[in-house]
């Protein structure tokens, strides 16, 4: 007989273990959440909602089409986190490719948006599919020169006057692409999870516990914290870049990679009172010129990512497991940026090269300032293939999932893949389902930016960084 409510344990509050936990309380089981942190969602940061893939021109179209269909289940079910601005893809003009050769895929991605929208309406949260994407050459993206910056962009062309206006167009390959593929801000959606799963009745939440060792029984696991031990029908390993420390505990194959990586918040003063798309410069992920991301905040705050080692990369910053150990080792000093803190003159000389990586391309952005300690962390990568970017959840053996998330809209499939296997495995009746319908919050928005505002003040990032660009 299925059991109508399994108890369920949960090793880490990442955006993995939270959605998870909602997802399994929502289908009715008892689940007991141990994060160590302080607050939900506090590890490797997130910023742009990968509706499309088009950051990463290497992966294969299917793992594209897999992340757009993935990213609209997330802005769905966490739509007080996205940030409605589109994002620009631009070509330095020293590339080898050009703008053309990524053309066929963004005509799928268009028709698969179009299909999913004519499937469910309430997949329309990338805006009207005829517009995925729009190409700019360079005489029209001249023409916008002249157009006054809208405080509040309602067109794809309005969208694209700040860019036509300060970007070195000299620099450039065309046509510059604009597709919708949003912001994403991970401080209202750890808010909202904090409120969220605190006030479920199915949910017990310990944050501040360590999980320091689990063990197998006849039809479960023990779970020993610092303070006591609990038993549970089934584990769920969602401890980000951390999961091989749990599957060495429980003995179980694996083979992945950890990689550390950190972006960097600055504030442009001079341009506080406008709205930027995001903007994607590519290039060659690990040399100088590698890929330069500029996202915006709001008030002037804008996080950058340069893909080069001495920016957002690290040597030696990407590891892989070994025979004797499911747990990658990342170097000293960067295990101490996680664990302790970074020094200022570290943060300064990073977000510098920073500024400096972007203000290749716009050249006014050479004023802007650091304005806090940068967003980083290690995450996992399941396999041997760095350039992976879609994964899920495994179960290698009963009653033990494994949460093997690359990129965070991942989180939706890895939750429903976990309740497929608790019915499987008969801890939870055939017939239960979460619709995503079913998954809407009742917590009001101004509580969210309240708790994003703390979240913000609590990791000693701007407060600014709690609210959208585009509310
Ligand atoms: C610089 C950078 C930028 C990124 N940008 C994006 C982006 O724009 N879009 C995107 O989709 N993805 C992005 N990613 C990837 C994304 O951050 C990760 O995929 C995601 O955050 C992983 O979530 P997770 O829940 O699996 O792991 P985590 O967020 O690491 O959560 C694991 C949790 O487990 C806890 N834990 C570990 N061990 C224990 C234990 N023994 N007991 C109790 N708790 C424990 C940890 O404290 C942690 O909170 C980025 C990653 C980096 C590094």
């Amino acid at each position: 007989m299925p059991q109508t409510q399994p108890k369920i344990a949960i090793v880490g509050g990442g955006i993995a273990g939270s959605t998870a936990a909602r997802f399994l309380a929502k289908a009715g089981a008892k689940v007991t959440l141990f994060e160590k942190a302080a607050s939900l969602v506090s590890g490797p940061p997130f910023c742009h909602l990968h509706a499309g893939g088009n950051l990463y021109p290497e992966i294969s179209d299917e793992q594209c089409l897999t992340l757009l269909k993935q990213s609209i289940d997330f802005a769905r079910l966490y739509p007080h986190g996205v940030d409605h601005r589109p994002t620009i893809v631009a070509l330095p003009a020293y590339c080898n490719r050009s703008t053309q050769h990524l053309m066929p895929r963004l005509e799928k991605l268009r028709a698969r948006y179009a299909a999913l929208v004519a499937d469910n309406a309430e997949n329309q949260v990338l805006g009207d599919p005829s517009i995925y994407f729009k190409c700019y050459e360079r005489e029209a993206i001249e023409a916008l020169k002249n157009e006054t910056v809208k405080e509040k962009p309602q067109t794809l062309d309005e969208w694209m006057i700040p860019f036509a206006q300060k970007a070195d167009l000299d620099k450039l390959q065309f046509p510059v692409i604009l597709v919708q593929e949003y912001g994403l801000n991970l401080f209202r959606i750890g808010a909202r999870l904090m409120l969220e799963l605190k006030k479920d009745p199915n949910i017990t939440l310990h944050l501040s516990t360590d999980v320091k060792k689990v063990q197998r029984d006849t039809d479960g696991w023990s779970v020993q914290t610092d303070t006591k031990t609990e038993t549970f029908d089934y584990l769920v390993n969602a401890a980000g870049y951390q999961t091989g420390k749990i599957d060495d505990m429980v003995g179980v194959p694996c083979e992945r990679m950890v990689e550390f990586k950190a972006a960097y918040v600055t504030q442009w003063e001079a341009e506080s009172a406008y709205l930027w798309p995001e903007i994607i410069f590519q290039g060659e992920r690990g040399t100088p010129r590698g890929m330069g991301q500029f996202t915006p905040y709001p008030q002037g705050h804008v996080q950058l990512h340069g893909m080069t080692k001495d920016i957002t990369l690290y040597e030696d910053g990407l590891v892989a497991s070994t025979p004797l150990s499911c747990q990658p080792q990342l170097p000293q000093n960067l295990v101490e940026k996680i664990e302790a803190d970074w020094t200022w003159r570290e943060t300064k000389e990073r977000t510098q090269k920073a500024i400096k990586h972007l203000s290749r391309f716009i050249p006014s952005f050479a004023l802007a300032k650091t304005a806090s300690k940068p967003l980083f962390g290690a995450q996992q990568i399941p396999g041997s293939d760095p350039t992976l970017r879609v994964a899920e959840v495994a179960f290698p053996i009963p009653r033990y999932a494994r949460c093997e998330i690359v990129k965070v809209s991942s989180t939706i499939d890895m939750a429903y893949a976990i309740l497929e296997n608790l019915v499987s495995l008969g801890l939870m009746e055939e017939a239960t389902t979460v619709e995503m319908d079913d998954m809407s919050t009742s917590i009001e928005a101004e509580a969210i930016t309240k708790e994003a505002e703390r979240l913000c003040r609590m990791r000693e990032y701007p407060e600014a960084m709690a609210h959208l660009c585009v509310p």
